[in-house]
């Protein structure tokens, strides 16, 4: 079992929700590392997007027309995004997830909060 199937599909963990279908999940990160971080995870538990296969047909286009559908807004605001996923050992959660992110980072690589200088 992993963080995505124990905590939030699961519902144990409250999160702030944006999408919810029969097939994913889309919500804000809930310690977000940038202004904007939303986490898009499929609710079947799938490795990473290497392990996605042609039997995964449907999900693959409802992450893609999701992903899509949330990008447009973030990008009129923010003048674009970034849509990511790790695989193997860059992840940290080894269930399929993509991250949108825009704005200012707000977190280091390590997870440390980024301080804005004091002028
Ligand atoms: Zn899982």
């Amino acid at each position: 079992m992993d963080f995505y199937c124990d905590e939030i599909i699961s519902g144990k963990m409250t999160v702030d929700k944006i999408v919810e279908t029969d097939q994913l999940i889309a919500f804000h990160h809930t310690q977000p590392y940038w202004e904007v971080h939303i986490v898009v995870v499929p609710r079947r538990h799938i490795e990473s997007l290497a392990t996605l296969d042609s039997t995964e047909e449907g999900l693959m286009l409802e992450l893609i027309q999701t992903l899509a559908e949330l990008t447009q807004p973030i990008s009129s605001i923010y003048g674009g995004c970034r849509v990511s996923t790790n695989i193997g050992s860059y992840q940290e959660t080894k269930h399929l997830h993509w991250y949108i992110h825009a704005g200012k980072r707000l977190r280091d690589e390590s997870g440390a909060p980024i301080h804005s200088p004091t002028p």
